[in-house]
């Protein structure tokens, strides 16, 4: 199948690719390359451009016979989202209503949008529901839930279905080392400990009087090859005629920073140096998943639920790359 993968040059994109790759897919990555890298693209075509230009993607629609779309290209940073929300509605809505403007002017039915755990908020129950409300707590989550809205709206005047994934943490590498993590600059905290690792430089803890055990927050890391597997699953069942719907995408379990940053101990087998410093505006205490909906309804397990697992694929990536794809 040809499939569009916008963003597929970013962390999450580039693993997909690789995994439409291995599944005999076309992926037709388009990147603007604000973040993502060209070497991280390990196959189909890579056409940068912005996604903001109605023109091109109508083109890219057209002249590459687009069959299915997955939308990764957004910017996800809560932080940034708080300082700065109007980048967050330009680039996460504004320019996914012109892909779903060229996909409806185009007939291309099936989308699958990478979505996000913030659109949830400081959770009232745990592990979180697809039914659990939403009420995002900074402009990251709420300009993924706006996209969520339009969906079944598209859905209703053109015919297009969609399987929205609710991203947990993203976290890992992949397990065979070809592709990795590499933002600039690095906000994430496994990579950011990782770095930290090889390098001596102290890691900062945002905030330990969260009213969590340890007082620091608490997350549901998923392997980056877990959620690109769901994709894959997600796009087949779309093709197959399943009716449009919303997925949690987590392993059901939450690690605080400070069992992150033990864990990091034992896999690199070295002492990390860490400080805490005030809460990073945005963040609830806890987010775990329950991801019992696309186990049963789409038959996904995770392959690499371990943490242990999951920072190890990503200190083989970091020590083998440490100036990431350069
Ligand atoms: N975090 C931290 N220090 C860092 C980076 C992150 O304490 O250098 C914390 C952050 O406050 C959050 C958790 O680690 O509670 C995961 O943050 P990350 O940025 O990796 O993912 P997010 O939860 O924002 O998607």
């Amino acid at each position: 199948m040809r499939v569009l993968v916008t963003g597929g040059a970013g962390y999450i994109g580039s693993h997909i690719v690789k995994a439409l790759l291995q599944k005999g897919h076309y992926p037709i990555v388009l990147d603007n390359l604000s973040k993502g890298h060209a070497e991280a693209v390990l196959g189909g075509e890579l056409i940068r451009g912005d996604l903001g230009d109605p023109g091109l993607v109508q083109r890219i629609m057209e002249a590459g016979e687009v069959e299915a779309v997955i939308h990764m290209a957004a910017d996800s940073l809560v932080g940034e989202s708080v300082e700065n929300p109007g980048k967050y509605f330009r680039n996460n809505v504004g320019n996914t209503l012109v892909l779903l403007n060229a996909m409806a002017a185009s007939g291309v039915k099936n989308l699958v949008f990478s979505s996000t755990a913030a659109v949830y908020g400081e959770p009232c129950t745990s592990p979180i529901e697809e039914t659990h409300p939403t009420c995002p707590t900074n402009p990251y989550g709420t300009s993924k839930l706006m996209v969520e809205m339009m969906l079944p709206w598209y859905e209703r005047a053109f015919g297009l279905r969609f399987i929205s994934l609710r991203y947990f943490n993203a976290a890992g590498a992949d397990p065979d080392g070809e592709l990795g993590e590499d933002h600039r600059p690095e906000t994430h905290l496994i990579p950011n400990v990782l770095q930290a690792a090889l390098t001596g430089r102290t890691v900062e803890i945002y905030g330990a009087d969260y009213p969590t055990p340890d007082g620091t927050c608490i997350r549901d890391y998923i392997h980056v090859a877990d959620l690109s597997l769901a994709h894959l699953l997600a796009l087949e069942a779309l093709v197959a005629g399943q009716p449009s719907a919303t997925y949690n995408l987590g392993n059901g379990r939450g690690f605080s920073v400070h069992e992150v940053i033990r864990t990091a101990e034992e896999v690199t087998g070295g002492k990390i140096q860490v400080r805490i410093g005030p809460r990073r505006p945005g963040d609830p205490a806890v987010l775990v998943a329950s991801a019992e909906k696309i186990s049963a309804e789409l038959g996904w397990h995770p392959l690499y639920p371990d943490l242990h697992r999951i920072i190890a694929t990503a200190w083989h990536w970091q020590k083998n790359h440490p100036d990431g794809y350069l």
